[in-house]
């Protein structure tokens, strides 16, 4: 039996980060992951520059076969209106991004956490082990085996169902944005595309708008990821068929990718994705949420791999200086955090995914916005979070004209 000062519940970018940069600072830590890696996670497995900036923190090997380096992103509304943006620059994060399968990329950033000292162990399923309410340890099973684990301090990273957490007592605002989104594998031509793309005007076999956008993610190997997504705050978004959307916008897209039916090498699966710090409260007297079980995906793009790797790092700085300090009450210095680090940025994400629930303004948006480069190159830098500290009163106007164009939209 392991006696570690710190419980990791998932093994997923949020606690595989947490569990690094915990055991790097000395402490011992103990990773619980129900799968055995390799492991399938259904995502896009698009990586930004703020996750390239996370991995080369933790010392990530970008040159492995299954990471593709993307240089960009291409976008088009409709057959006519096409851009394509390089990523900025920024003094912090790189200019580059990547694609590279989950199932190839969270076992070896597990192993990153696991050279740092963490102990991983997989096949091994957690749940909290309640007294008067509150967290007096972790229950483990595994193929029939019982065990309990009492760590001073765990780390909630169970991913967008989080059973742990629900089990604990958090819940999702359900007034805050949520996302559904599927994808799926498709041989193609142009898979060594140096551009991840996106759709933002989605057709379906009439030509009637869908509401929602897809994307084509180039893997480097012969193969993309094929992707949509629509958010709850779009009209009648629980009547919609993401496999029916996939459908179409397989389709509706560019011929250069080859997509077909007969291209598919498997089945769109579908998931949720909790958005905009949605998933509360974030932290308790001996536990902090992280990644997509507190919520973290960034409503303006849906990416969630950067917020859990920040997240996860972001709690295990608390988790240290609690530690350190033998004093478990400075937990509730990580909920003030998250919120000075994204509370302004997501607020404005949630009027942004607000107002393009509105076909016109959405539509009104893709077509007018991707005519103007210097207006995309500002909203590329706006919705993947790389405004520099100094531009961050721009965002500030961004965010006062949205909620002006919100309140102008009827309804
Ligand atoms: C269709 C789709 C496409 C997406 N595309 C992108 C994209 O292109 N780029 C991007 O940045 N984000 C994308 N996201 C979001 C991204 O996948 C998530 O934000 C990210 O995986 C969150 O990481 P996490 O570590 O919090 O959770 P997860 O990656 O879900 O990891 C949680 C881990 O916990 C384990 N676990 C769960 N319960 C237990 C338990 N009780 N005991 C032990 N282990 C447990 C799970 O097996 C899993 O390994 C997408 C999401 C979806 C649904």
């Amino acid at each position: 039996m392991s006696h570690s000062d710190v419980v990791v519940v998932g093994a997923g970018p949020a606690g595989s980060a947490a569990a690094y940069w915990l055991a790097r600072r000395g402490h011992s830590v103990t990773v619980i992951e129900k799968k055995q890696f390799p492991r399938e996670k259904t995502c896009g497995d698009g990586l930004t520059p703020r996750s390239i900036y996370q991995l080369r923190e933790m010392g990530f090997d970008f040159e492995v076969g299954e990471f593709h380096k993307i240089t960009g992103l291409r976008s088009y509304a409709g057959d006519d209106l096409m851009i394509e943006l390089a990523w900025p620059e920024h003094s912090i994060y790189p200019n580059w991004g990547g694609i590279m399968r989950r199932m190839d990329l969270d076992g070896q950033v597990a192993t990153l956490a696991e050279k740092q000292g963490a102990i991983l162990r997989q096949q091994t399923e957690a749940s909290p082990l309640l007294e008067a309410g509150r967290l007096a340890g972790v229950n483990l099973a595994a193929n029939g085996d019982q065990e309990t684990l009492h760590p001073k301090v765990v780390v909630v990273a169970d991913g967008s169902m989080t059973r742990f957490g629900r089990a604990m007592g958090t819940h999702r605002r359900r007034d805050y944005p949520m996302g559904m989104a599927a994808r799926g594998y498709f041989s193609s031509p142009r898979s060594d595309d140096s551009f991840m793309e996106s759709q933002l005007d989605i057709r379906d076999a009439n030509g009637d708008s869908m509401p929602g956008y897809g994307w084509v993610f180039p893997l480097g190997d012969g193969t993309v990821n094929v992707g949509v997504g629509l958010l709850s705050t779009f009209r009648q978004w629980k009547s919609i068929n993401t496999s029916d959307m996939m459908s179409a916008y397989v389709e509706s897209a560019p011929d250069y990718w080859g997509l077909s039916p007969e291209a598919a090498l498997s089945k769109p699966r579908g998931g949720k994705l909790s958005m905009a710090l949605s998933v509360g409260p974030y932290a308790g007297s001996n536990w902090v949420l992280v990644g997509d079980a507190v919520g973290a995906i960034n409503p303006w793009n849906g990416e969630g791999i950067a917020y859990a790797y920040e997240t996860g790092r972001m709690a295990a700085d608390h988790v240290h200086q609690a530690l350190a300090a033998d004093d478990l009450g400075l937990l509730k210095r990580y909920p003030q955090d998250l919120e000075d680090t994204y509370g302004l940025y997501y607020r404005m994400a949630r009027i942004f995914v607000k107002a393009i629930g509105y076909p016109q303004v959405m539509w009104t948006l893709a077509h007018v916005g991707l005519r103007s480069r210097p207006l995309m190159e500002w909203v590329l830098k706006v919705m993947s979070n790389l405004l520099e500290p100094e531009e961050r009163h721009i965002g500030e106007q961004a965010y006062r004209m949205l909620e002006r164009m919100v309140r102008m939209v009827p309804g």
